[in-house]
Formats: C-alpha cells, structure tokens, sequence
C-alpha cells in the first residue's frame, strides 16, 4: 500500500510512519541541492584547473610595481567550479525554468539560434582594438542593426553605444543638451518633465544630467494629463520623457498632441523606448515626433538579462539631435566599413562617447539574429502576441483581481491594484511571496507608484497559451484562498524557497558578504 502526501501524489510505501515528518536537514542541504561557501571562501584550494608551461622569461616590465602577494582568486578544479555554478543557478530562478512575469522588465525567451550567432568565432574572438581591416564582418553586423533599427522606428540615425536603458536616457538627455547649447539656449532651458507614471531612471537620469525635474500629472485612465503638461511646457523646459506605452501598461493616446505642444514650446521629446516590444513593426515612434528614444536590445530584442546585465541600450536619434550623437559610429565607405571615432572625423559635433570601445558586441550580434530569423512580419507579430497575452491574462483575472485602469485593453501588461486584497489582511507583497511557493516568479510589485498596491504582469510573447493557462490556474487559487481568509498562507510565505522573507532593505545597506551554516543545520561554519 501508498500513503498520499500532501499534493497526493503516490509516494514510496512508508506503513508505519507519519506522513507528515519532515525533519530539517543535518546540512541545510535539501532535496539534492547542497549549501555550500562562497567561492572565495573555500580552504586548501591552491589549485587551477589547467596546467600552464612556467614562462620562459620570469622577469617583468613592471620594476617595483609587481605584485608581491597572491591575488587571492579561488583555486577550483573545472567540475569544482561547474558545480559551484550550478547549485547556484538551481537556487535561483530564470526564464529557462518558467513563465518570468516581471512587468517592464520583459523577461522573455532567449533563443538559442541568438546564441549561436553569438558564438561564432568572427564576433566573439575579435578584439576591440583590431585594426579595423580585420574585422569588416563585425561592423558590418552594426551597420545592418543600426538599419533595421532606424527602418523599425522611423528614425534617421542611432547610436548603439549605450550599454542599457538608463544609459540610452542619459546618452539622449545629453544630445539634447548639446542641441541646446549648439542654438545658445542651455542656460535657459533647466527643467525635464517627467509624469508621475515614469520610470524612476528617468528623473535620475535627468536629475544625473544637471536638470530640474517637474512631475507632470495623470489622468483618471492612466495617461499623461495633456493640460497639465501644456501649462508646464515653456521657454525653461529642456525636454519631456514620456513612456510609451507607458508603465502602467497603455498607450498614450494623445502622443501627437504631446509631441506637437513639446516642439512649440521648442523643447525636445524624449520617449522612453523601454515598451517597444508593445508596438514593434505596428508603430513608428519617428511618426509620432520623437527626437529621441532608447531600445532596450535586452528586452524588446531578446538579448539575455536580469542578474546585473549585459544590456544594450542604441539610442534612435531625430534630425534635430543625429549631429550630437555620441562617437562612434559606423560608416559604409563604398570601399569597406569604417568606425567614425573622433572628433577630427566626421563626429565634430558628437558631445563626446559613452564607453571605451562600441558597445555591447555579443548583444547586438543576438538582436540582429533576432530580427532576422523573425523578418519584418514577424516582429509584428511579437508585439501582437505580447499584447494578446497580457489581454488574456487580464480578461481570465479580472473577476477575481481588480485591474487599476479596467477601461478597455491594455497592451503588453495587465496591471492590477491591491483593492481586490481590501480586508483579507494580505498585502501584494504577500500575495507575491506565496506565488513563488506554486512555483511561479511573482509579477512586478508597486511600481508604478500611481497605483496603489500594484501587481504588474508581462507575460511577454513568447509564452503559449499552455503556459498562460497554468500561470492564471495559479493565480486564482491564491486569489481563491486570500479571499478565502487562509491568511497563514502568504503571511510566512514563501515556505518552499531556498530562503524565506529576506530583509531587502537591510541587505542593501549592510550586506552580509560571508556564508554562514544554514539555520537549523548542524553545521560547523
Ligand atoms: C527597463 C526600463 C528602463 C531601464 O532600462 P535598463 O536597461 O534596465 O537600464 C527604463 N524605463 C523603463 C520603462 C523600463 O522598463
């Protein structure tokens, strides 16, 4: 005979024996994972994992500047460092595992035809420094970008530099700046206008750049307040940064009448790029008035992100802004391909550069294959399916969760507030932890700050309708059991993690840089 645990799955016969013991681990190991030191932490391991010929000549250039002590890396045999690696990746999520819904993060698949472009030795064996000649190739792959990126978003130039979001901002505050300063009129224009809505990168960067920045306010259904923002416009304002679709996941119905306003008043607009996913090969933003705006390679062009980077962040720049771009950039002589790099060239205008070398290489060879393997039809069908999906989830959550804007359809996210929670004595980020115990990342939490409470999902396009249908089973179960009063539930959740509620903000400001024994282990450490 079996005994049922508690999911009632069979489990091996245990007559006998309560089926409900579960004792914690002698180790802190669990269910095939060990818990295990720091890399740097470990003891004895004087060892590298290959063997290398001692140098025919030890002497050294450096003189007195050479290093007297050992550098104190780890030494790890190869399967040691595998292992390492691994068991940490196993604690942690990804999108290889699962649905990722991270509202304006667009977690979405990376796929593997990327990574192989990526690979190739003609892209991942160069060195920046390369005379030129010798990697013709390459930058012939960043001048087909910068055309499928300027062709995508109506847009005549793009610098491809920026290694980020935040980094695109402050690449296209700064042309704005130097655009300003070219037509004498800097010292006048000290404000940026940012709504409430907005990214927080997006006041810092403008903050970043030497700016004021006045908060410009939100209509009832989630959109830019056009009147406030047309009281606010005038001779002092640099430029806007508008969001479109904008964070709480709709599209700015009045973006020409913005935009228009922006270039009477003679300033510039910035958009924040970050949603183009939403509108790709349905929505040129050059068509709506943008002078600026960055493209999160990482997200709209699946790149690899999350866990601290790589990101790439080109800037799509009007002809108003394209002679500031920063150098370099990348120039079809008719006689091969050039990088133009310096002032004395061509970039005479450029406000200077962002990074040492051009920018993310690994990921603009992964957005190119991207948008190759789709073609122009299917980039169009990435944003359709990312605003099919997060409408679906949206009409299937809607009787049980309470969406902040439910006036009509969203685009790419579904954004719900925390009035759904109202008297359950369960807050969003209960709610939140407890879905990590159904085996689900939870969705962005109160952000945008708007809206109070909020639950911000992006299912993204690359997610079936399989997948889909188990996310929202999960999410209306809980929504079942909070509303139920089963409290306990998401008070102490997560249970089944690694780790349990961590102290965010303590982590932050004191963080703890060594490993200890786990709790409740019987371990020395
Ligand atoms: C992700 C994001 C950014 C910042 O991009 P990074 O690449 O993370 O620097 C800015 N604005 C919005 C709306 C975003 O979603």
């Amino acid at each position: 005979m079996s005994t049922m645990n508690t999911v009632g799955r069979p489990t091996a016969p245990n007559e006998g024996l309560d089926a409900n013991y579960k004792p914690a681990t002698l180790t802190g190991g669990r269910g095939l994972l060990q818990d295990e030191p720091l890399i740097f932490e470990g003891e004895g391991w004087g060892k590298t994992g290959v063997d290398l010929p001692k140098p025919a000549n030890d002497g050294s250039d450096l003189g007195d500047l050479v290093r007297k002590d050992p550098i104190g890396l780890p030494g790890l045999s190869e399967p040691e460092a595998m292992r390492h690696y691994v068991r940490l990746s196993q604690k942690n999520h990804a999108i290889d595992l699962a649905v990722y819904p991270l509202g304006s993060c667009t977690m979405k698949h990376n796929p593997r035809l990327n990574e192989k472009m990526a690979r190739l030795p003609g892209f991942s064996d160069i060195h920046p420094l390369q005379p030129q000649s010798t990697v013709q190739g390459a930058l012939e792959l960043m001048d087909q970008l910068a055309h499928w990126l300027t062709t995508l978003t109506g847009m005549p130039a793009v610098a491809l530099s920026p290694k980020a979001g935040a980094h695109g901002e402050l690449c296209g505050l700064m042309a704005i700046r130097a655009a300003h300063q070219a037509k004498g009129e800097h010292e006048q224009r000290r404000k940026v206008l940012v709504p409430t809505s907005a990214h927080g990168t997006n006041p810092a960067t403008a903050a970043f750049v030497g700016y004021s920045v006045v908060e410009v306010a939100q209509t009832d259904d989630g959109r830019v307040d056009v009147a406030d923002l047309a009281a606010k416009l005038g001779p002092d304002v640099a430029a806007i940064m508008v969001t479109n679709p904008n964070t709480c996941g709709l599209f700015e119905r009045d973006i020409l009448e913005i935009s228009r306003l922006t270039h009477e008043a003679g300033a510039y607009f910035y958009c924040d790029g970050a949603n183009f996913n939403a509108i790709v090969g349905r929505v040129r933003p050059g068509d709506l008035g943008v002078d600026a705006m960055h493209i999160n390679l990482h997200k709209t062009f699946s790149t690899p992100h999350g866990g601290g980077g790589p990101g790439a962040g080109p800037v799509v720049l009007s002809e108003a802004l394209a002679p500031f771009a920063p150098a370099p950039w990348v120039v079809n002589t008719g006689d091969g391909y050039k990088l133009v790099e310096r002032e004395e060239d061509e970039a005479e205008q450029a406000f200077g550069r962002l990074c040492a070398f051009q920018g993310q290489m690994g990921m603009y060879v992964r957005a190119l294959s991207y948008m190759m393997s789709h073609g122009s039809d299917g980039l169009r069908q990435v944003a359709e399916d990312a605003v099919l999906n997060a409408n679906y989830i949206k009409a299937r959550l809607e009787d049980l969760m309470s969406p902040a804007f439910p006036e009509g359809p969203c685009m790419h996210e579904a954004l719900f507030d925390d009035e759904w929670l109202k008297g359950t004595d369960i807050t969003t980020l209960d709610f939140a932890k407890a879905m990590i115990d159904e085996g689900f990342h939870p969705m962005t939490m109160y952000f945008p700050l708007v809206v109070h409470g909020a639950m911000l999902i992006e299912p993204t396009e690359t997610e079936s309708k399989a997948e889909l249908d188990r996310f929202i089973e999960a999410m209306r179960l809980l929504a079942g059991a909070a509303k139920a009063g089963d409290v306990d539930r998401f008070k102490g959740a997560p249970f089944h993690a690694p780790l349990r509620r961590l102290d965010e903000t303590r982590a932050a400001r004191a963080p703890r840089l060594r490993w200890s024994a786990p709790e409740g282990s019987n371990r020395a450490g």
